[in-house]
């Protein structure tokens, strides 16, 4: 029996859409902007190896990831060429593996200049990430002032900053903070410079500078929450259906009995629960596709389990190991995300480990 057959889920991920995401972006941006991926987090849970080697091969340059070991796992898996910048930037006693993995630090407080500077051979490069309202990380500007003499030392290649509500066109911290920005990099020398994120992107051509670096966009989740979504979907999430039953009046259903049959209902039991990374708030909120039908999830998620009512379904669609989706045609993140109250990053984050994943248009 193959891995597929025995998984209780199946996590479809299209290399070809993530690929046309990043070109369809790189397209909207000023001439002479660079799009780079944002691939932390495993690859916003999709796997940063493949999608890194997706994205390269659609043409990206440059890299970013959070964590200095996640820097590690994707040189070893792109291969020399590519840039990749670590946002964490230079924690105590790392300068050195920066050099010898060849990864850019994104410098983010005045103890990591020092850092860095102490141990840099000169060659290597540096971000420098300026705070311009985010209070998250990166320089204030009175630390920028400060650090300003002792920087022609870090080897800078970049300067960025990142935008608080890029997703809320109408918000005014943007200006305020583009205008920061602006401010903050004539205290600078010439440098190459980001200020924007996936959303960042549809602020205008304003906000492009030379590099934009692109996450839940390329994914497939939508960056401008007020429009339609531009992007294509790239995840796709099945879940095997392990059991069906009919109940009737006055059952109950899961967990706490939190939901009430109202007559004679279809059940099916899916192998899908908050283990595998499916949100527990989505108990009595979400819902799945079964046969081009939506059905919706009835009583509590459970660890591996999960309850929808297929009462609407045909018979013939609904037997154990038929397949609902639960992200895909029908079904998109976004939405999973609105019925969880949370955001798409964090379902796409939290896509576990049990599920069998396929990588397809690669
Ligand atoms: C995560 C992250 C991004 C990517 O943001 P998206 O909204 O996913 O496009 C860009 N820049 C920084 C500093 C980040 O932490």
């Amino acid at each position: 029996m193959n891995s597929q057959a025995a998984a209780g889920a199946v996590l479809t991920i299209d290399l070809g859409a993530l690929a046309n995401n990043w070109n369809w972006l790189r397209k909207r941006l000023r001439i002479g902007a660079e799009l780079a991926s944002v691939v932390k987090a495993d690859g916003y849970g999709l796997g940063a190896l493949q999608v890194g080697a997706a994205l390269a091969k659609a043409g990206c340059k440059s890299f970013f990831v959070a964590r200095l070991d996640e820097g590690i796992s994707l040189r070893k898996a792109l291969g020399r060429g590519e840039r990749i910048f670590v946002l964490d930037g230079v924690l105590p006693g790392t300068a050195l593996e920066f050099s010898h993995h060849d990864l850019i630090p994104v410098l983010n407080e005045p103890g990591q200049i020092a850092e860095w500077t102490a141990k840099a051979d000169g060659k290597s490069k540096a971000a420098l990430h300026v705070d311009t309202g985010m209070n998250r990380l990166g320089l204030s500007l009175a630390e920028l002032e400060a650090q300003a003499p002792r920087l022609d030392r870090a080897g800078l290649c970049l300067l960025m900053s990142h935008l608080a509500c890029a997703e809320e066109s109408e918000n005014p911290k943007n200006a305020q903070q583009l205008e920061r920005f602006n401010q903050m990099r004539r205290l600078l020398p010439p440098l190459p410079a980001s200020l924007s994120n996936s959303s960042g992107v549809f602020l205008g051509a304003d906000y492009h500078f030379d590099l934009v670096r692109a996450g839940v966009a390329l994914y497939g989740v939508n960056p401008t929450p007020d429009l339609p979504n531009p992007m294509t979907q790239v995840v796709q999430l099945q879940g095997k259906i392990v059991q069906v039953r009919d109940v009737d009046l006055p059952e109950t259903v899961g967990y706490g009995a939190t939901h009430k049959v109202s007559g004679r209902t279809r059940i099916a039991t899916v192998a899908v629960g908050y283990a595998d990374g499916w949100p527990r708030s989505l108990s009595n909120r979400g819902f799945g596709v079964l046969d081009g039908v939506r059905v919706p999830l009835v009583g509590r998620v459970s660890m591996d389990l999960i309850t929808f009512d297929v009462t609407g379904v045909p018979q013939g669609a609904v037997h154990p190991g038929a397949f609902v989706t639960l992200l895909g045609e029908g079904a998109s993140v976004d939405e999973a995300a609105d019925a969880a109250g949370t955001i798409g990053y964090e379902i796409l984050t939290n896509l576990g480990p049990r599920y069998f994943r396929r990588f397809v248009g690669g």
